[in-house]
């Protein structure tokens, strides 16, 4: 018997977060994986093009090669 990794499945929406307003600044975005955290600038609710991020629809990944969508914060 295969012991798999039993994540809980969080629904962890980053940019979605903020339903109420469009986001455009900046904004502190944190990888639960490598606990990696840098300020990227939004237009809205458009992650400007950085080195280390990606986004996917309402989500950022890192490219450390999580699986798990990074947190996304306020940062003002
Ligand atoms: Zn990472």
């Amino acid at each position: 018997m295969v012991l798999l990794a039993d994540k809980k499945e969080g629904k962890l929406s980053g940019i979605a977060k903020a339903e109420h307003s469009i986001w455009s600044g900046e904004a502190m975005v944190f990888c639960p994986r490598c606990k990696a955290l840098q300020t990227v600038s939004l237009a809205g609710n458009t992650l400007m093009p950085t080195r280390k991020f990606t986004q996917k629809r309402s989500q950022i990944y890192h490219d450390c090669g999580s699986s798990q969508p990074c947190h996304l914060y306020h940062s003002w």
